[in-house]
């Protein structure tokens, strides 16, 4: 589970992590992460170093069904289409094409796959149920 918590990196700038509310399904209030996904979260934000404002993280089936989300989506925690034991997906608003760059070039390097959208990146593990990394954008 994902708490608040500051960490100190190198350059003694305080970070802050990202917090239950942020990441919190907006229908059920609830924050559940597949395994792994923390590390890959809180590790791509520590290194990216800059502002990360989420748009979207953990979604329950009902939720993501209401807001028109993809049926096999890695945002949903409760009932994950590819067996997960939680999500594994984040949407993170993108202030100008600078930051979207500089984002996906890190999370790509990383495992991560993409989706690109208009003023914002979706970013996946798909590669933790074995799926292939790649980028997509929307239509
Ligand atoms: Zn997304």
């Amino acid at each position: 589970m994902a708490g608040c918590a500051m960490i100190q990196t190198s350059d003694y700038k305080n970070i802050i992590l990202f917090s239950d509310a942020e990441l919190a399904c907006p229908e059920t209030g609830m924050v559940v992460l597949a395994d792994g996904f923390e590390y890959s979260l809180t590790t791509l934000r520590e290194d990216f170093g800059r502002p990360m404002k989420v748009n979207s993280c953990c979604r329950s089936a009902a939720h993501n069904k209401k807001i028109g989300g993809h049926p096999h989506s890695l945002h949903v925690w409760d009932e994950n289409y590819y067996g997960l034991d939680g999500t594994a997906a984040i949407d993170i608003a993108t202030p100008n094409v600078s930051y979207a760059k500089d984002l996906l070039l890190m999370a790509l390097e990383r495992g991560w796959s993409v989706g690109v959208g208009k003023g914002f990146l979706h970013l996946d593990r798909r590669d933790y149920a074995k799926l292939p990394q790649g980028i997509f954008g929307y239509a």
